[in-house]
C-alpha cells in the first residue's frame, strides 16, 4: 500500500487531516479547534510522506516527527501520526489499539474536559455554581477539573489578585507573585468547589501557567488536606516551548498534593528530564499534540516505570481525536486515571460521523468499541456542506 495523497481541511474550527491510499483505504486525524491556522503546515509534510507504505506508521513517522515542536507545532506531525494508525487498524481489520499492545481495559475513565458551565462570576459562590452543575451532568463524571489562578481570568476580574502588569488576550500572558489577598480568594474558591464535590467527585485544578515557585508550593500545601485530584501547569504548560522540570521538582518535593504537567510537549524526549527526576507526579500530554498515540504510549508506559501517572489531555480534539483518545487510553498501563473528554463542536459533528456510541460516556466511562481503525469516521455525503470552498474536494 502506498500513500498517495495527504489533505486538510478546517471543519467546523478543527483542522481534520486525510492521508489518501492507492488502496482506497484512508485514515483520518484531528488536532484541536482552537488551531484552524494549521493547515498549511499540515501540507508541508505531503511530499515527505507520498509513496510510502502508512502502515510502516514507524518508519512514515520517522521521515517527519523531527520536523515539529512543542504545542501548537507538534500538531500537525501528531494529527497524520493518527491518520496512519487509522489505515494500518482498517488494512488489518483490526482496532487501532490491537496494534499499540492490546486492550488493557475494556472502558476508559474520561473527566470533564470540554463539558463546561458559564462561570456567572469569579466568587467562591460562582465556582461552586458551575460545580453543582457539572456534578449533574449526564456523563456522571467522577473526576472534574476546573480552571483557576492564571489559568482563568482571576488576574483581570479579581481586584488586586498579583503584583504584576495585567495582561488581557488568550494563552494565558499574566504571571507574577498574587497578593495575600489573591491568595485568600484562590482557595476559598477551591474550598467552595469541594464542598459541592465532597468526597464522591474528584476535583483536579488547572492553574496556570503563571505561577511563582512560592506561592505554587503554598498553594499545593494549603490544598493537601482537601485531597485535590493534582494541580496542573502551575510553572510551565499550555503554550510554553519549554518544560524547568528542575523548577517542578522542588515544587513536588515539597508536597503531598500531586502536581501535574504536560500537554504543551512535544515528543518523548522532552518528556525525559520530568521523568527521570521524577519532577511531577502525573504527566498530561495530548496525542494531538506531543506526536501521535505512539508517542503518549510511550511516555505512559516510560512514567510507570517511574511510578509516575498519566492523564491524557484532550479538551479540544473533536470527535475524530476522542477515538484516538479512547484507542489509546485502552492501552495504556496501570498508571492511567482518565482522558480530558472533547466534545462534537459545533454539534453538527455529531451528525457527520459514525461509530460513536450513544451516549458516549455513561458513568464516567467510554466502553472501548471494536472497529476497525480508529472505528470513528466521517461520513463524505453528510460532512460535504461544512467543507469551506477551498477544501470541497477534500473527499475526492
Ligand atoms: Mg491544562
Amino acid at each position: 500500500m502506498k500513500i498517495v495523497d495527504l489533505k486538510c481541511a478546517v471543519i467546523g474550527e478543527n483542522p481534520v487531516v486525510r492521508v489518501v491510499t492507492d488502496e482506497g483505504i484512508d485514515g483520518y486525524g484531528e488536532v484541536e479547534s482552537y488551531k484552524p491556522y494549521l493547515k498549511p503546515y499540515v501540507l508541508f509534510y505531503k511530499d515527505m510522506i507520498v509513496g510510502h507504505d502508512p502502515t510502516d506508521v514507524e518508519r512514515v513517522m520517522n521521515r517527519i516527527r523531527r520536523m515539529g515542536s512543542f504545542k501548537p507545532w507538534g500538531s500537525a506531525v501528531s494529527a497524520i501520526e493518527m491518520a496512519l494508525w487509522d489505515i494500518a487498524g482498517k488494512a488489518a481489520g483490526v482496532p487501532v489499539y490491537k496494534l499499540l499492545g492490546g486492550k488493557v481495559r475494556d472502558k476508559v475513565r474520561v473527566y470533564n474536559g470540554a463539558v463546561r458551565f458559564k462561570l456567572p462570576d469569579y466568587s467562591p459562590d460562582g465556582f461552586a455554581e458551575i460545580m453543582r452543575k457539572m456534578k449533574a451532568s449526564p456523563e456522571g463524571f467522577t473526576l472534574i477539573k476546573q480552571g483557576i489562578g492564571f489559568h482563568s481570568n482571576m488576574p483581570e476580574r479579581v481586584p488586586d489578585f498579583f503584583f504584576g502588569d495585567t495582561h488581557q488576550g488568550f494563552r494565558h500572558p499574566n504571571r507574577g507573585l498574587l497578593t495575600e489577598k489573591g491568595f485568600k480568594h484562590v482557595i476559598a474558591c477551591i474550598e467552595a468547589m469541594k464542598d459541592v464535590l465532597g468526597d464522591e467527585v474528584g476535583l483536579a485544578l488547572d492553574c496556570g501557567p503563571g505561577w511563582t515557585v512560592p506561592d505554587a508550593i503554598r498553594l499545593a500545601k494549603a490544598v493537601e488536606h482537601l485531597h485535590i485530584a493534582w494541580l496542573e501547569d502551575l510553572i510551565t504548560g499550555d503554550y510554553t516551548p519549554y518544560v524547568l522540570a528542575d523548577v517542578y521538582r522542588d515544587i513536588t518535593r515539597s508536597t503531598s498534593t500531586p502536581i501535574h504537567t504536560g500537554e504543551q510537549i512535544y515528543l518523548r524526549h522532552s518528556f525525559r528530564e520530568l521523568i527521570e527526576t521524577n519532577a511531577v507526579n502525573i504527566v498530561g500530554p495530548d496525542p494531538c499534540d506531543i506526536g501521535g498515540i505512539a508517542e503518549l504510549k510511550w511516555v505512559a508506559e516510560y512514567a510507570d516505570l517511574h511510578g509516575i501517572l498519566m492523564a491524557p489531555h484532550g479538551t479540544g480534539d473533536g470527535l475524530l481525536g476522542l477515538a484516538a483518545l479512547v484507542q489509546v487510553s485502552a492501552a495504556l498501563p496501570e498508571n492511567y486515571i482518565a482522558f480530558e473528554y472533547p466534545i462534537g463542536d459545533p454539534s453538527w459533528w455529531y451528525d457527520i460521523v459514525d461509530g460513536l456510541p450513544n451516549p458516549i460516556v455513561q458513568n464516567s466511562m467510554i466502553e472501548v468499541w471494536d472497529r476497525p481503525g480508529m472505528g470513528v469516521n466521517l461520513i463524505p455525503e453528510k460532512a460535504f456542506k461544512y467543507l469551506k470552498d477551498e477544501d470541497k474536494d477534500f473527499f475526492d
